[in-house]
């Protein structure tokens, strides 16, 4: 069985957190003991993440070092954070399969998501970014860089920086993902969403300053190399409908066209849940035999179908 992990923020990172590489490569560590558990059994993983924390970390550095150093673009950032967890998940990943007698290579790449520059999310940025701002040092990045600022929260400093968040189209690399992958090496692809690029009218791939949502460029992977299952892991058992309500129900199976039909009627919150489902959704469509929304700790459960929320056709 293919199959195409998305690893939540959680797993690598935890809110509140300092953000020490100490503690994210614990976090790591703790994750990919449950993934290993899934390759010993003989399946093929791929692995795709989360990079909200750290390229929010990135962007911090960024501003402190403003007066002394060029701030890198949002592409380059991502790039930045697609290296450094793809190289804890690898070296993680590496030495857990040693510890259980697997010999397996483990690979990131470092990855590009293409989008259209005329997505219509390029009108609207949606996504905050990065650390906040005054009012003053709000107004000086709306004039200096022709950010788009978001006020947020109270305090003094409550504006963020927000960015697009077009869809993804597809994934550059997908096919030497799938070779390597097809010749048994566990790749690590796709991190943060992948690095938002476009096609100029020549054909040359350019970075783009945006953010493309993980789950749904998890999704444009796993259709792209045909994987057999989507498994998004995050911190939450499965899907509830009515969430955070009385009435708050746990989803088992379902079927792609009532995915469709709560996604119409805005049952998901946007940001969090919504682009989950719509990637499960998706995927089924595409042709891929289930998707998964489920918790690290329930993996196996989840896959043998007793937890989680599964979506199929
Ligand atoms: P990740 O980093 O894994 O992508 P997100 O924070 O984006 O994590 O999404 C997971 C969160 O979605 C959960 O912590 C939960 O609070 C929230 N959530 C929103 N709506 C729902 C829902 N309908 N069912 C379950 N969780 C939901
Ligand atoms: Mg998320």
């Amino acid at each position: 069985m293919k199959i195409v992990v998305a690893l939540g923020g959680n797993a690598i990172l935890q809110r509140g957190e300092e953000g020490s590489a100490e503690e994210q490569f614990a976090h790591v560590t703790s994750a990919v003991a449950r993934l290993v558990d899934l390759v010993s059994r003989g399946e093929t993983i791929l692995i795709t993440h989360g990079n909200g924390p750290q390229v929010g970390d990135i962007l911090l550095k960024n501003e402190c070092a403003a007066e002394t150093l060029p701030r890198m673009p949002l592409d380059v950032c991502g790039a930045e954070s697609q290296g450094m967890i793809g190289y804890m998940l690898q070296q993680c990943m590496e030495n857990a399969l040693r510890a259980r007698g697997i010999e397996r290579s483990v690979i990131s790449i470092i990855t590009q998501t293409r989008v259209n520059p005329l997505d219509p999310a390029f009108s609207h940025p949606s996504k905050p970014i990065g650390p906040f701002f005054t009012r003053e040092e709000a107004d000086a990045h709306v004039r200096e860089q022709g950010w788009s600022m978001h006020e947020t929260g109270g305090g003094d400093a409550r504006f963020r920086r927000v960015v697009p968040s077009p869809e993804p189209l597809d994934i550059i690399e997908h096919s030497s993902i799938g070779a390597l992958s097809d010749e048994g090496f566990i790749v690590i692809a796709a991190g943060g969403g992948g690095i938002p690029v476009y096609r100029t009218a020549e054909g040359a791939l350019r970075g783009i300053e945006a953010v493309v949502d993980k789950d749904l460029a998890a999704e444009k992977l796993a259709t792209g190399i045909g994987a057999d299952i989507l498994l998004i892991l995050t911190d939450v058992p499965g899907v509830y409908l009515h969430y955070r309500t009385p009435e708050q129900r746990l989803l088992a199976d379902v079927t792609v066209q009532d995915v469709c039909t709560w996604l119409a009627e805005d049952r998901f919150a946007e940001g969090s849940m919504a682009p989950k489902m719509r990637a499960c959704m998706r995927f089924v469509e595409g042709g891929g035999q289930k998707a998964i929304i489920t918790s690290l700790d329930l993996v196996d459960q989840a896959l043998e179908g007793t937890v989680g929320t599964r979506i199929i056709r």
